[in-house]
């Protein structure tokens, strides 16, 4: 990420924002503070945060019952940063609303740099990232590898969805099942599908189950059409829901969980399907490589560029057939790339 430099006008506008934003955070705070004295709170209960809007979120009850009711909820104090997909502890307030008053545990979560180049989570408790490629644009190894490093990092297993199948003919064919075996061969799934061809999506479905997915992938390969298909309806009902939160405090950045309608849910926002494409380091990019790291270390120079150095543990697994040419090829431009932004 570049780094800007701010002018000091900037800078001052920047720290009155955020002395505005804590004034406002600890009047939140207090009303929580308030109404957890208060008797109209109701017992302690598990919930799953599905959306998150300025200092409130939206909770939902972890229950076996199918009536599903979302509750916007103030934070107690020091609950650090709630995101969608987190399961707390809630108490709902007998008029409206209610109060978070814990976070579980998370299993994973996944990050992105904010605007001072901080990571920051922005969704939790995710069970697999769809990385979506397509027959057109024709899929690329190296944004591929982008994205698997960066599900590896996070420590979520990724998947690979090829959509689009109903465009593969004599002219891509080849290229794209050699590209995709490459990947099986590593032990990753590899799904196909075309949202024009309803049997390849019920295999989805079936596959999705009762799993909480996120789709990332390159503009265009048919993530917007995917995740319609998978959720009929709710191009409608997140419009209904913007109409509702005009007061301006809702932007369509912010990740927002979705129920499928045979089971499973789906985490999306514009922010989350850009997810891997900032910045790794080199330690993450070779970690991420899964077949790179039982050779990781093995290098005569401990900083060893993999490339052309007498005695690298990679490039002789590599002539061992132990590293794919794609992807040792695919690891340089990557690393190329970090290092011109650094
Ligand atoms: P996104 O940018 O990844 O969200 O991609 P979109 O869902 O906007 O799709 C990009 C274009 O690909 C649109 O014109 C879609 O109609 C088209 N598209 C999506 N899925 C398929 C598919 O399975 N087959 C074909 N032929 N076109 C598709
Ligand atoms: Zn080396």
């Amino acid at each position: 990420m570049s780094k800007r430099k701010l002018t000091k006008q900037q800078t001052w506008r920047i720290e009155k924002i955020h002395a505005e934003r804590s004034k406002r955070v600890n009047k939140r705070n207090t009303k929580a503070e308030e109404a957890l004295l208060s008797s109209d709170l109701g017992p302690e209960t598990e919930g799953l945060i599905l959306s998150h809007f300025g200092t409130q979120v939206e909770v939902e009850s972890i229950s076996e019952s199918d009536v599903k009711i979302a509750t916007r909820c103030n934070l107690r104090a020091n609950l650090g940063q709630l995101v969608t997909g987190d399961k707390v502890v809630w108490r709902a307030n007998q008029q409206e609303g209610g109060v978070v008053v814990a976070r579980l545990d998370r299993d994973n979560d996944l990050c992105r740099p904010d605007m001072h180049g901080r990571l920051k989570p922005i969704a939790a408790n995710i069970d697999h990232i769809i990385v979506v490629v397509a027959a057109e644009p024709l899929a690329h190894a190296n944004l591929i590898d982008r994205y698997l490093v960066a599900a590896e990092t996070a420590g979520i297993p990724p998947v690979i969805l090829l959509n689009k199948i109903d465009l593969i003919d004599e002219s891509n064919k080849d290229s794209l099942n050699n590209l995709l075996s490459t990947y099986e061969n590593l032990g990753y799934q590899v799904l196909r599908t075309s949202t024009k061809q309803k049997d390849s999506m019920d295999e989805l479905y079936g596959f999705l189950g009762d799993k909480t997915s996120v789709f990332v992938g390159q503009s265009g390969v048919g993530k917007s059409s995917l995740v319609n298909t998978l959720l009929p309806g709710v191009d409608l009902s997140v419009g209904e829901l913007s109409q509702k939160r005009k007061k301006g405090t809702h932007t369509t950045t912010t990740a927002r969980l979705f129920h499928m309608p045979k089971g499973g849910d789906l985490i999306d926002s514009p922010g989350i399907r850009e997810f891997g494409l900032w910045h790794i380091s080199i330690e993450e990019l070779l970690e991420g490589f899964i077949e790179f790291r039982e050779h990781i270390g093995y290098c005569r120079f401990r900083d060893c560029a993999h490339k052309e150095e007498p005695g690298c543990a990679l490039q002789q697994a590599r002539e061992e057939n132990k590293i794919s040419d794609i992807r040792y090829q695919s690891f340089l431009r990557i690393k190329n790339s970090i290092l011109e932004n650094l």
